[in-house]
């Protein structure tokens, strides 16, 4: 086995420091962290100890000093007492806590058909302007409900083009996905123009299947989308049925209020059906509440 003063002799070889190895080494006593450690832990460091891990506390001192180390930009060196020595643990820093964090959030969201940008919204970076108020505090409302039971009521934005609300419920959609539940985020009108050249029949199934089932769907954009009966009855129809069956969270956004959506309803393409278009309107009726949000078009700053 090595010598201590031959282990950190070759230590300072590879970081081509020159001088005398253990001197050196005995340097890292006067480290801050160093000191603190051991002062913290008086009662149980031994002389002996301390002379057995002068490399250890001479590589602790040395990452503790060099912020640039790679190692010490992901994980922070900690020292701790390890049978007769005393050792050198890693742990993550909270930037890498943080980031492993939002990697396992971003997992949990589905955004379809809608910009990645909104995985960084969070809803602490909406601005409580009064005309957002009622929407926050519905929202905050569903969060509290939602967290005792995931057969919660979710809620219908509706407002003017540019008020804010797919960045709200983007900010709704980040929070739920970070407390560990599967989000479903789908741009209605991308989604139905894309229906029949994105999917063979078998794969459109189970993707109105999944939708019909993901614990949280968010519907942006409603009524802007151009519907054809078949669209309606069977794709949106079925999901909205399937949820409303199994009591699952659903959201909206519109620039319509339910009452307009309902005449887009009744008007596809090559016929007029108020009945259905009724029956469709019952759904959202039952999975959402209706919350108006105002204020100035954020698109267009003057
Ligand atoms: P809507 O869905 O109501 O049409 P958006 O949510 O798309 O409106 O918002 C319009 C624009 O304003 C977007 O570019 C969005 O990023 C921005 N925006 C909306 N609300 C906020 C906010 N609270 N803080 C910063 N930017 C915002
Ligand atoms: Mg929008």
């Amino acid at each position: 086995m090595e010598s201590i003063s031959e282990v950190i002799s070759k230590i300072l070889k590879e970081r081509k420091v020159q001088g005398n190895s253990v001197e050196l080494a005995k340097s890292s006593l006067q480290n801050p962290k160093v000191k603190n450690f051991l002062t913290t832990h008086q009662a149980e460091i031994s002389k002996d100890m301390i002379a057995a891990s002068l490399t250890n506390l001479y590589i602790y001192a040395q990452q503790v000093e060099s912020a640039n180390d790679k190692i010490v930009a992901d994980y922070q060196p900690q020292l701790f007492i390890n049978g007769g020595i005393i050792d050198i643990t890693y742990v993550p820093t909270k930037a890498k806590a943080l980031a492993s964090q939002e990697k396992q959030t971003a997992k949990k969201i589905e955004l379809i058909d809608l910009p990645a940008k909104l995985r960084q919204v969070k809803l602490a970076d909406v601005e409580q302007t009064p005309e957002r108020k009622l929407a926050l505090l519905e929202i905050a409302s569903f969060l509290k409900s939602f967290e005792q039971d995931p057969h919660t009521r979710g809620l219908y934005l509706e407002g003017d083009f540019g008020v804010g609300k797919t960045f709200l419920l983007a900010g709704l959609a980040n929070t739920i996905a970070s407390r560990g539940y599967q989000v479903s985020f789908l741009h209605v009108p991308s989604f139905i123009a894309g229906l029949s050249s994105h999917f063979s029949d078998n794969s459109l199934n189970q993707e109105v299947d999944r939708l019909a089932n993901v614990p949280v769907l968010i519907l942006d954009d409603i009524g802007a989308e151009t519907l054809s009966e078949w669209s309606r009855d069977d794709i949106l129809g079925v999901i909205l049925q399937k949820r409303m069956d199994n009591v699952l969270p659903t959201f909206f956004s519109s620039n319509m209020d339910m009452k307009q959506l309902e005449e887009h309803f009744a008007e596809t393409r090559n016929n007029l059906d108020e009945v259905k278009a009724k029956r469709l309107m019952e759904r959202v009726r039952f999975l959402s509440k209706e919350v108006f949000v105002d204020g100035a078009n954020r698109r267009n700053p003057s």
